[in-house]
């Protein structure tokens, strides 16, 4: 059994209300794969850099349980680079330059030792390459689990409804679930998405929580109300690595699992916005994820008696 991440490995270049970063690691499948490491060893990363990325990154990789036979180094080629600027909001972002770079003639190859994918993470990546993905994977995966932004949505829109269409959950934000189906009501969006494919549908709402959609079904997971945020890059990623993580360390892809999932993914998030880049997600102990997560039911019970 293994988890396969795919998505890109980049340069950040990050402002926020709180600073600035000149180029530091980021990238989807980073964030996905270093978040989803700490709930299964067994994690296959599928991405291409180019040969100004770090090794002893390639490195750290490889001693938080992921495999790199899939990721290509191009040399005289650059990395993906995306820079960004947060509001003061902190929940929304304008993206200021994007160089696709090395991603422009990207080919995903599958290593044969990829090919008992049980689980399969499309993090944020080219559309056509999410698909190349599906189809190189010999034997269907047991939970195919896409996330995508508004990028795609304006530069690609056919080809991310052809992949929408083969996966099983969808996650995106909620102004992505806006524009992707011209609908405010959320649930609205979300039956609208649901008939495009995916049998379930997590809406990301930043530090208001998530919502998980599967038929006449809706669950909803708050986000914690932390003291400080400082950087919310990645917290999309480190959310969609601890969910699929956590289903693929317990196998079990059912509704009632999902919802464990996605308290798990928003823990791990919480934590990635907690500092600059990977800084706070890539030296986490596992007590400190336990104690999150016991945040997380603690904020949300109470007892109702009803007569
Ligand atoms: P998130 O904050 O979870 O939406 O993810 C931010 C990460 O996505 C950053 O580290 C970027 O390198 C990466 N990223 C930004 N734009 C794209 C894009 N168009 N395709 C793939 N990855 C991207």
């Amino acid at each position: 059994m293994s988890l396969v991440v795919v998505g890109t490995v980049a340069f950040d270049a990050i402002e926020t209300p709180f600073g600035k970063t000149d180029k530091i690691i980021g990238g989807a499948a980073t964030y996905s794969g270093t978040s989803a490491a700490y709930f299964t060893k067994n994690i296959k990363l599928v991405s291409v850099v180019g040969d100004d990325f770090p090794l002893d990154m390639i490195g750290e990789f490889k001693r938080m349980g992921m495999a790199t036979d899939g990721l290509q180094i191009k040399n005289g080629q650059k990395t993906f680079f995306w820079s960004g600027r947060y509001h003061v909001d902190m929940n929304t972002r304008d993206t200021l330059d994007t160089q696709l770079n090395v991603l422009l003639d990207f080919d995903p190859v599958i290593p044969d030792s990829y090919q008992d994918c049980e689980f399969l993470m499309l993090s944020n990546l080219m559309p056509q390459l999410q698909k190349k993905v599906i189809e190189r994977i010999h034997k269907r995966p047991k939970l195919i689990v896409m996330d995508t932004m508004n990028f795609w949505m304006e530069t690609q829109w056919d080809a991310l409804m052809d992949t929408i269409k083969l996966v099983d959950v969808l996650t995106v934000n909620d102004s992505e679930a806006r524009q992707l189906t011209h609908e405010y009501s959320l649930v609205k969006a979300a039956q609208k998405i649901l008939r495009m494919g995916p049998k379930y549908l997590i809406i990301k709402k930043g530090e208001h929580g998530a919502l998980l959609f599967h038929k006449d079904q809706v669950f909803f997971a708050p986000a914690l109300p932390l003291e400080d945020v400082f950087d919310p890059t990645g917290a999309g990623d480190s959310f969609a690595g601890g969910f699929i993580g956590y289903l693929a360390q317990t196998r079990d892809v059912s509704f009632g699992n999902m919802k464990r999932g996605i308290i798990y993914g928003s823990a791990m998030a919480s934590f990635c916005v907690e500092k600059f880049g990977l800084e706070r997600l890539i030296a986490l102990k596992q007590d400190e994820i336990d104690e999150r997560v016991q945040e997380f039911v603690d904020l949300v019970q109470f007892d109702i008696a009803l007569v």
